[in-house]
């Protein structure tokens, strides 16, 4: 079966051996991060609806958990926002009913979790991983770009509703930018949403890949690792560390290889290769980030974006 919504399983840093779900297409989401990996929202919106045929990935889910594969979680992310799409209960009532004896993550922007209905969708997710990069009006418009409608007080209210209802773990990410969430000010305001949150853990992460601005840089070790300390004594890790995934159970090193020699014959974006390998832009991304780390690859910026190429 030719799977259009699952992929992976890929090595993920915080989930493991993680089997990819895609609920939107490219790319719808309610924000345009400065930092996405995936590319530019062509589609900015904060409307749910069955963007993907939840009937589709559930007979994909069917056809690939029958088989008995070893994974630690089944991930909703993907190319864009997925809590977008309205089907998003009905799957995760069909897997917990199901197939209870796999795990669920979601990973989300927070946007929509101030919506008491998806609150309640998703109250049974195993590890829920919301992002909270601002806590001012002002950083979230310049780092998120969100919809207009979208108010970052009322994003907090709802992370701190959920977290209430939620039965598994929250593991709340915070994607830092020098100059942008990392000044005292900022950072002070974070740390207060995170006690009001009180998520299980916080993971500070920054900059792994080239974002949709070039310019854009990553922090380095030593100050994540201070701004770590405003946190304290919340539970918080750094994640920003680019890891060699070689070791990770479902590194496939033949798709490291494919990665390799398509680029040996010609330097390509990551568009080109998603393209010439079949492969989801998130899977894509974890073996670029993981070739960089191993410098077996670099990259530079071209006309058509940026390019990967093979070290010499
Ligand atoms: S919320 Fe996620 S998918 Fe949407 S623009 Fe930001 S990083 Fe990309």
């Amino acid at each position: 079966m030719a799977y259009q919504h699952l992929f992976g399983p890929v090595p993920s840093r915080r989930l493991g051996v993680s089997l990819g779900v895609d609920l939107v297409p490219y790319k719808v989401c309610s924000q345009n991060c400065i930092y996405c990996e995936v590319g530019k929202t062509t589609n900015l919106t904060i409307k749910r609806r069955e963007y993907v045929n939840i009937h589709s990935v559930i007979e994909e889910l069917e056809h690939f958990l029958s088989g008995n594969p070893e994974l630690d979680f089944i991930t909703f992310s993907g190319a864009g926002e997925p809590t977008l799409n309205s089907g998003l209960g009905k799957l995760i009532k069909y897997l917990k009913k199901y197939f209870p004896q796999f795990k669920i993550a979601l990973i989300t922007n927070s946007n929509l979790l101030t919506e008491a209905k998806l609150q309640d969708e998703i109250q049974d997710i195993d590890v829920l991983l919301p992002s909270l990069d601002a806590a001012s009006d002002e950083v979230f418009q310049i780092l998120n770009r969100p919809c207009r409608e979208l108010n970052i007080k009322q994003i907090i209210d709802g992370i701190i509703t959920t977290r209430k209802k939620l039965k598994g773990k929250m593991w709340l990410e915070i994607f830092l930018s020098p100059g942008i969430n990392d000044t005292p000010e900022e950072l002070e305001k974070l740390q207060e949403a995170c006690q009001r949150i009180n998520p299980h853990l916080i993971q500070l992460n920054t900059l792994d890949r080239p974002g949709v601005i070039p310019e854009l840089q990553a922090l380095p070790v030593d100050r994540m690792e201070q701004i770590r300390n405003y946190f304290l004594p919340l539970p918080v890790e750094v994640i920003s560390k680019a890891v060699i995934r070689k070791q990770q159970k479902s590194y496939n090193l033949d798709i490291a290889s494919s990665i390799i020699e398509t680029i040996k014959r010609r330097p390509s974006t990551d568009k080109d290769l998603c393209q010439i390998l079949g492969l989801h832009i998130n899977e894509l991304n974890k073996y670029l980030s993981s070739l960089l780390a191993e410098n077996l690859i670099s990259k530079r910026d071209g006309t058509r974006g940026t390019y990967f190429e093979v070290n010499q």
